[in-house]
């Protein structure tokens, strides 16, 4: 049977783990890190790349290096945070023909989904390099606090990157899971998972018993994160600019870019340090000449900078505990999660609300992956004993007349689970009813997210108010929803009509399902022609070594002859077409053999 990869798909780094030997691992990057930057880059040469590599050449290409997709998976173009998170990105943040939020470079256009495929798509290759063997199944975390769209968004990305996504885990879920198995004992215990990462918030409150995981409450902010500390920094820098030299920095995608590498590494460093030290050289060019950008950023200062946004994580805690019907005497050990708890005032803030000290004992980068595997642990049959009890975290209804929202299910009911409802027609003779679905907690249904509207149609004539159709609202292990509707009269399943609000249609998945086979391919080349480049390097100096030393020992035109071999390998190395690179390799082997038996001629020997 083949593996299962877990994947914590993050906002600014992704995690693949897969079991081992019965437990966790994390599988290594190509580079060696554990964790691979959620950052995909199209070059002006139409190339795509992924991960590090689209990490390093941000600065210099930002209008095609999209980051942070996680914030936009999932949502309209109109909504708000999209709004929001337009002003603060050098990329082009457009919108599809059905609203969607989509990313463009040129007159390129990518959905969220497809560029979440790309990262899924590299880590689904490091899985199967690690493993030796084909990945075809993953489980994928989401933060607890994502809807439907943004879970059905993530699902379909990972389609299109060519996995089957077994599960939709969240994110605290899978954390608990990874430390239920790392700590002593199988006594009761109430745990708040804290997660902060780079782009959500999310609190969960677990109680964990005899390999029984029960997600008792969840609150969070799926727009608050690490990006949000980055942009307080970013305006800081900017505003002190503009006041020295007149330029706005951030009116310039490539000055911006750089502000934004600039900023978040000294927000890790001040988790170390007290002091950071920030020189950005030649950020802009005034008539006076160019101006560069030193400052020093203090922790202190650092803090009030974000001291708000660290404050917005405590509403979320309270509401968890209050919905659990819990007081914070009542929790036995706080788990941190996401790398920006890294923070000493995040940390503080934890401490304060929980009152005591937060579990170290975790890795806040790799504990979701970690879970995530022992998920898929658990769906392969390796791994037993172990029961999730999760838990939904947005109520779900439908819209009535005079535009209230009604809950079918609410927030908190543990998934999957299953309600139904009658409804009836308003008019005499009405053969169709439309079903608003949407999710959220406001009375007003506008104020909430819609997820779809459902048109049952085919009800036979009758008198208002008689027809009988039961409507019925699934959550699956995901999260994820599902409607269907019936006649009860007749007894007929009701033909529904679904029309999705947001997300890809099928015919939009299976034409991204393809671009991303021949992206995979051509990835797969680049990767080949980058070893048969590095073999050839190697051996070129090697031979070249050899003949520098032995070369007397030849004939002129077999000098001439490997001179000219050594030029073609370098023409070769100069691209990156493999057909030539190998056919350099081949005639530079044959010669590196004649140099061999050279080096071992022994002019004194008989
Ligand atoms: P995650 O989504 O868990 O990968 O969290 C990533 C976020 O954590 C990003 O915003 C990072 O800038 C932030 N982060 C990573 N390391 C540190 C650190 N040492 N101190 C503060 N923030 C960090």
């Amino acid at each position: 049977m083949s593996r299962i990869v877990g994947i914590d798909l993050g906002t600014t780094n992704s995690v693949v783990a897969v079991m081992e030997d019965g437990g966790p691992v994390v599988i290594p990057a190509r580079e060696g890190s554990h964790t691979v930057p959620s950052i995909v880059a199209f070059s002006r040469r139409g190339e795509r790349l992924v991960g590090s590599l689209a990490k390093r050449q941000a600065a210099t290409n930002p209008e095609g290096t999209f980051f942070a997709i996680k914030r936009l998976i999932g949502r309209k173009r109109n909504d708000p945070h999209v709004d929001e998170a337009s002003r603060h990105v050098p990329y082009r943040i457009a919108a599809a023909g059905n609203g969607d939020a989509h990313v463009q470079v040129g007159d390129r256009v990518f959905s969220p989904q497809e560029v979440a495929a790309a990262v899924l798509s590299h880590l689904k290759e490091i899985g199967e390099e690690y493993t030796g063997s084909k990945i075809t199944d993953a489980v994928i975390t989401v933060p607890a606090y994502f809807d439907d769209s943004q879970r059905q968004a993530t699902r379909d990305a990972g389609r299109i990157a060519g996995l089957n996504v077994l599960r939709i885990l969240n994110e605290p879920t899978a954390a608990s899971l990874a430390y239920g198995t790392m700590r002593e004992g199988t006594d009761e215990r109430v745990i708040a998972v804290y997660d902060l990462g780079g782009g959500t918030f999310d609190i969960s409150i677990l109680r964990l018993s005899q390999g029984v995981y029960e997600v008792l409450a969840t609150a969070g902010d799926t727009f608050l994160g690490g990006e949000d500390f980055d942009q307080r920094i970013i305006a800081w820098l900017a505003g002190e600019f503009l006041r020295e030299t007149g330029v706005d920095a951030l009116a310039d995608r490539l000055a911006l870019q750089r502000l934004k590498e600039a900023a978040e590494k000294a927000k890790c460093e001040l988790s170390r340090q007290d002091v950071a030290d920030i020189q950005l050289p030649f950020l802009a060019t005034t008539p006076k000449g160019p101006a560069h950008l030193a400052r020093t950023l203090t922790r202190a200062a650092f803090e009030d900078l974000v001291r708000d946004l660290v404050e917005r994580t405590r509403g979320p805690c309270e509401e968890a505990l209050g919905a659990a019907g819990l007081t914070h005497e009542q929790i036995e050990d706080v788990l941190l999660v996401g790398g920006q708890t890294r923070t000493p005032l995040v940390q503080e803030t934890v401490r304060e609300i929980f009152r005591r000290e937060p579990n170290r004992q975790v890795n806040p980068d790799e504990v979701v992956a970690l879970g995530a595997a022992i998920q898929a642990g658990v769906l392969r049959g390796d791994v037993k004993e172990i029961v999730l009890l999760d838990v939904t975290p947005l109520s779900l209804g439908v819209e009535v007349r005079g535009g209230a929202f009604v809950k079918m299910i609410d927030r908190g009911a543990t998934v999957p689970c299953r309600r139904t409802r009658v409804f009836t027609t308003t008019a005499d003779n009405q053969s169709k009813v439309e079903i608003h679905v949407l999710q959220g907690e406001r009375e007003l249904a506008t104020a909430n997210k819609s997820l779809a509207r459902f048109d049952l149609v085919g009800i036979p004539p009758a008198p208002k108010g008689t027809p009988q159709i039961e409507v019925a609202f699934d959550i699956d292990s995901n999260g994820i929803v599902s409607v269907s509707a019936r006649d009860l009269a007749s007894g007929l399943e009701q033909q529904v009509v679904v029309t999705p609000t947001t997300g890809l249609t099928p015919h939009e998945i299976e034409r991204a399902i393809g671009e991303a086979e021949s992206y995979a391919e051509e990835d797969r080349r680049r990767i080949h022609a980058s070893r048969t480049k590095a073999k050839l390097q190697g051996l070129l100096a090697t031979s070249e070594k050899s003949f520098a030393e032995f070369a007397s020992l030849l004939r002129p035109d077999q000098q001439t002859d490997i001179r000219g071999v050594f030029d073609e390998c370098r023409r070769a190395l100069s691209g990156d077409d493999v057909d030539t690179l190998h056919a350099a390799l081949d005639r530079l082997n044959g010669i590196s053999r004649t140099l061999a038996e050279l080096a071992m001629y022994d002019p004194n020997a008989f």
